[in-house]
């Protein structure tokens, strides 16, 4: 019998839930299981392409090219979990298929409701989502918080599952807040009110992860358990951790979290192999240096717009046992500073970020142009590499009014364009490169180099090309495209000539990095910073 684990959250937003849910995905896999994450999120958009950065941070996008929620890279770091279009469920989705059913007359005349269509719908993606690697554990991560009225439909479908599946085959966890007052007091009621909250709607939770500024002590435990009904020895306290997020399943794991789980499921408790995490916990403590990484993009004060690059250049530091310090360097404050020699002299290296819209590029053009001219280590991604290709068509290239047509639709040397706008075909429609695809790496190139192999599988989510009309001009003046598609019509990667550590690429590097596995690319980058220091 299949076993599922939902884990839902109270009190407030924010807490960590997808980490946790991973964190639980990890313990369970160290002890041999194989799991499948979910993300249910109760917003109606039908994905999160759409989203701000600014609403709601990174957007991930899998290798089928569906453009998620930034859980998904959680799942995709902290376990080997298929992450695909089929993990990331939101209402949008749910309510546009059953409407297609009820236009498509499958519902025989019957009123479609919320209770039982929308809740059966639910529960079909979830089980359909865990037979994708034929997983014996399904972790659902159910977004929002209990109380919303978005959640209700997803809690209501949860409590259903448990009685479709049998109880002992299904977990709740509960994650919430015990915040600290004045003098330093933890508070359990908003735990308690929200696990009630929880038992109200027919659930109650088997585990509560209670995320607190630090450890709660045995009489804290008690005390929640006695308001909750759950067992002192379910409680567990998921405190801040001071060094790095990789860290939390051992946390859960010293509390005994899967060996509690894994009895509530009836399945045999074998001695986990926590090796691999307590590994990347060690070098992250233990770092032989401190590498200082300049990140210079528009959407810099957001902590999660850039998550998954943050974490892969903290994983290229694991690779290099070294720790990672980024500095955010905002690319329109860039655009009115004098002083670049003063604001760049700290760092090692200068990684340029993927993103969208004109603002702020010109700052990161003068980024990359300070880079190449005096030496220091830069990675560019996405948008990042058509900014190096755009300041290289500029001041190497002499193409003076070198742009985007995305940011200055009439410039007179459009380096960087819509495929359509390239070859005159109308067909494209300006639509997004998204997903896995195939690139091939030039030999000698840097990129060749870092990942070792001819034939490399990167996603992508672009709509702009280096044009194909002015590739050879820029490779007369010098630039080196180190990797292209496997036809060689269109441009992946790009490096600068007599440069220590340059490297631009169409793709994002950054979704496939993990601490145990760190990125190519980003290992590469970061030991190419500590050469240069
Ligand atoms: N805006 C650019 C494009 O659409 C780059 C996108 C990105 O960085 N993801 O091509």
């Amino acid at each position: 019998m299949k076993k599922y684990v939902f884990v839902t959250g109270g009190v407030c937003s924010s807490l960590g839930k997808g980490v946790a849910a991973a964190s639980i995905g990890t313990l369970m896999e160290c002890h041999g299981l194989r799991i499948c994450m979910v993300k249910v999120d109760p917003y109606l958009n039908v994905d999160a392409g759409t989203m701000s950065p600014y609403q709601h941070g990174e957007v991930y996008v899998t290798d089928d090219g569906a453009e998620t929620d930034l859980d998904l890279g959680n799942y995709f770091r902290f376990t080997s979990s298929p992450v695909t279009k089929k993990q990331s469920i939101t209402t949008g989705q749910i309510y546009q298929e059953v409407i297609r059913k009820e236009r498509e007359g499958q519902y025989l005349g019957r009123t479609v409701q919320v209770i039982p269509h929308i809740t059966d719908e639910i529960k079909r993606r979830i089980v359909s989502a865990g037979t994708d690697n034929d997983s014996e554990i399904t972790i659902i991560e159910v977004g929002g918080t209990v109380g919303d009225i978005e959640s209700i439909p997803y809690l209501e479908a949860a409590r259903q599952f448990a009685h479709d599946v049998g109880r002992e085959n299904i977990v709740f966890v509960h994650l919430t807040l015990v915040p600290m007052v004045a003098g330093e007091e933890f508070k359990t009621k908003p735990t308690q009110h929200s696990a009630k909250a929880l038992r109200e709607i027919g659930i109650q939770p088997d585990v509560l992860l209670c995320r607190s500024a630090k450890p709660l002590n045995d009489e804290m435990k008690r005390k929640i358990s006695l308001f909750t009904n759950v067992n002192k020895d379910s409680v567990v306290s998921a405190y801040d951790v001071d060094g790095t997020i990789y860290e939390i399943p051992l946390v859960y794991a010293n509390q005994g979290l899967d060996r509690m789980v894994l009895k509530k499921l009836g399945l045999e408790y074998t001695e986990p192999d926590k090796s691999r995490w307590e590994k990347v916990v060690d070098i992250y403590r233990n770092p032989v240096d401190v590498v200082k990484i300049g990140m210079v993009g528009k959407y810099i004060d957001l902590t999660d717009s850039y998550k998954s690059i943050n974490e892969a250049l903290c994983h290229g530091g694991i690779a290099n046992k070294v720790e990672v310090e980024i500095v955010k360097i905002d690319s329109e404050d860039l655009e009115k500073e004098k002083d670049l020699d003063k604001l760049f002299k700290d760092v090692d290296g200068i990684l340029i970020p993927g993103g969208f819209g004109k603002r702020g590029i010109e700052g990161m053009i003068t980024a990359a142009g300070w880079a190449r001219k005096n030496n220091l280590p830069c990675l560019g991604i996405c948008l990042g590499m058509q900014v190096m290709v755009i300041e290289y068509a500029r001041a190497v290239a002499g193409l003076a009014d070198a742009n985007s047509t995305e940011f200055m639709p009439e410039s007179e040397a459009p380096v960087v364009s819509l495929l359509e706008e390239q070859l005159d075909v109308k067909d494209y429609g300006g639509t997004m490169r998204l997903g896995r695809s195939e690139s091939h790496l030039k030999e000698g190139s840097l990129i060749r180099e870092c990942y070792g192999t001819p034939l490399i599988y990167e996603r992508h989510r672009h709509r702009y090309e280096v044009s194909v009309k002015y590739r050879e001009v820029l490779e007369e003046a010098g630039l080196i495209v180190g990797g292209t598609t496997p036809d060689n019509q269109l441009v992946e990667s790009v490096q600068w000539p007599n440069h220590c550590w340059s490297t631009g690429v169409q793709f994002h590097p950054e979704f496939t990095s993990k601490p145990t596995d760190p990125h190519p690319l980003f290992a590469g980058f970061i030991r190419g910073a500590i050469d240069n220091k």
